[in-house]
C-alpha cells in the first residue's frame, strides 16, 4: 500500500527553499517508487497527498495500493482538481472556437470579393450607357444580360453565405452549450451536487467587488458535528452518502434565499445577500433544525445513523473590514458553536469582546 503520510512531517511552513526541494525531492522519488509517469497532473496529486493540505486526497490515493494505473490516478484528478484536469478540454473548445470564427471571416471575405466584382460590373455598365448610342436595343439588351447575370452571381453566392452562416451559429451554440456544461462541472461539488469551494470564493469575490453589497451581506458556515464519529463507526461509503443527504436538506431548507457551497469535507458555507443579522439566524435556525430533525435511516437495514447535527457561526459584512477578516471571525463564530455545546448558532456580534483570540488556532481555512 502506497504510504503517503496523512499528517506529514514535511509541512510547508515558511518558504524555505531547501524544505521546497526536498518535498519535491520526495515526490519525484515516491512517484518512480510507484513507476508513476512524470507528468505534471500527475506531479500535483502527489504534491498535495505529500504535504498533506488535502486530508481526502491522501486517503484515497493510499486506499489504490501499490500498482497505480493512469486511470486510477486521472479519475482522482477530475474529482479533486478539476480545474486542471479540465484544461484538455477548454484548449479543445478554443480551438473549435477558434477554426470557427476564422471560416465565418473567410465566408465574409468571399462575400466582400463577390461584392466587389458586382460593383465593378456595375461601373462597366454604366460606362456602356454613357457611351455614344450604336444601335440602343442591342447596347439595352447587353446591359440587361450583364445585370442579370451579376445579379444571379450575387444572389446565389449570398445564398452559400446565409446556408454557412447557420450551420457555424449551430456549432457555435453546440460548442458554447460545452463550454457551459464544463464550467459548471468545474464549479461542482461531484459528491454532494453543491456549488464548491472555488465557486463559493468568486461568488464573495463578487460580492466583495460591490461595497454596499458587501455591507450588506451575511456569511453563514455550517460544520457537521462528530463526523469523524460517523465514519469510524459506519464508514466512509455511509458517511459520504450521509454527507449528501445534509447538502440536500440544506439546499431544500436554504431554498432560493442564498448560496449554498460545500467548501470542506464536511463544511458548508452559505452567503445572504441583502439580510440582516435577524434574517440570517432565522435562515441559520431554519437549517439548523431541518438536519436536527431529519432522520438518518437505512432503508434496508433499519440502522438509524442519527442523530446529525450541525453548528453554525455567522458574521455580518459590516462587521468585518475584508473578505479575509470576515472568513476569520465567522470560523470563530462557528468555533463558539462548537465550544458551547454544538448544534446551535453563534452570531460573531455575540461572542466576547477579545475572546476570538483564544480560537486562532482554529480556523476552518487553516492548513491542515
Ligand atoms: P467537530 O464536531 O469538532 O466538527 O468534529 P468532527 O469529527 O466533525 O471534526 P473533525 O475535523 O475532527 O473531522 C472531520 C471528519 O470529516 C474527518 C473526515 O473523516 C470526515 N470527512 C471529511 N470529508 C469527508 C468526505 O468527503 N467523506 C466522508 N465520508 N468523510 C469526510
Ligand atoms: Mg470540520
Ligand atoms: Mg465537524
Amino acid at each position: 500500500m502506497l504510504q503517503v503520510p496523512s499528517r506529514p512531517h514535511l509541512r510547508v511552513h515558511s518558504n524555505s527553499k531547501r524544505a521546497m526541494t526536498d518535498i519535491a525531492k520526495r515526490i519525484v522519488l515516491m512517484m518512480s517508487e510507484y513507476g508513476i509517469a512524470g507528468l505534471p497532473r500527475n506531479y500535483e496529486l502527489f504534491y498535495e497527498a505529500v504535504t498533506g493540505t488535502n486530508a481526502e486526497l491522501t486517503r484515497e490515493l493510499s486506499l489504490l495500493g501499490k500498482k497505480i494505473t493512469q486511470d486510477e490516478l486521472d479519475k482522482l484528478g477530475r474529482r479533486f482538481f478539476a480545474h486542471h484536469h479540465g484544461q484538455g478540454v477548454v484548449e479543445d473548445v478554443q480551438n473549435r472556437m477558434t477554426s470557427q470564427i476564422q471560416e465565418i471571416l473567410s465566408l465574409l471575405r468571399d462575400e466582400q470579393v463577390s461584392l466587389t466584382r458586382y460593383g465593378k460590373v456595375l461601373d462597366r455598365t454604366s460606362e456602356q450607357i454613357s457611351m455614344p448610342a450604336v444601335g440602343e436595343n442591342q447596347l439595352l439588351l447587353k446591359i440587361v444580360k450583364l445585370l442579370s447575370d451579376a445579379t444571379n452571381t450575387t444572389m446565389d453566392h449570398g445564398h452559400k453565405v446565409v446556408t454557412s452562416m447557420h450551420e457555424k451559429s449551430a456549432e457555435i451554440q453546440e460548442i458554447n452549450a460545452e463550454l457551459k456544461r464544463y464550467k459548471e462541472l468545474a464549479n461542482t461539488d461531484p459528491l454532494t451536487k453543491l456549488s464548491n469551494r472555488r465557486a463559493f470564493d468568486s461568488h464573495i469575490a463578487e460580492i466583495h467587488d460591490d461595497n454596499k453589497a458587501a455591507m450588506y451581506f451575511a456569511l453563514i458556515f455550517a460544520d457537521i458535528d462528530h463526523f469523524k464519529r460517523v465514519n469510524d463507526t459506519y464508514g466512509h461509503t455511509v458517511g459520504d452518502k450521509i454527507l449528501s443527504y445534509v447538502a440536500t436538506t440544506m439546499r431544500s431548507a436554504v431554498g432560493t434565499d442564498a448560496f449554498v457551497a460545500r467548501i470542506g469535507g464536511e463544511e458548508f458555507a452559505i452567503a445572504q445577500k441583502e439580510a440582516t443579522e435577524e434574517e440570517a439566524c432565522e435562515l441559520a435556525e431554519r437549517i439548523r433544525s431541518a438536519i436536527e430533525d431529519k432522520k438518518f435511516i437505512n432503508n434496508k437495514t433499519g440502522i438509524d445513523y442519527g442523530p446529525i447535527t450541525l453548528s453554525l457561526g455567522i458574521c455580518m459584512g459590516s462587521d468585518a473590514s475584508n473578505s479575509a477578516d470576515l472568513y476569520r471571525k465567522v470560523d470563530q463564530a462557528l468555533y463558539a458553536s462548537k465550544n458551547s455545546g454544538r448544534n446551535r448558532v453563534t452570531t460573531y456580534s455575540e461572542i466576547p469582546a477579545g475572546s476570538g483570540k483564544a480560537f486562532k488556532d482554529w480556523l476552518l481555512y487553516r492548513k491542515q
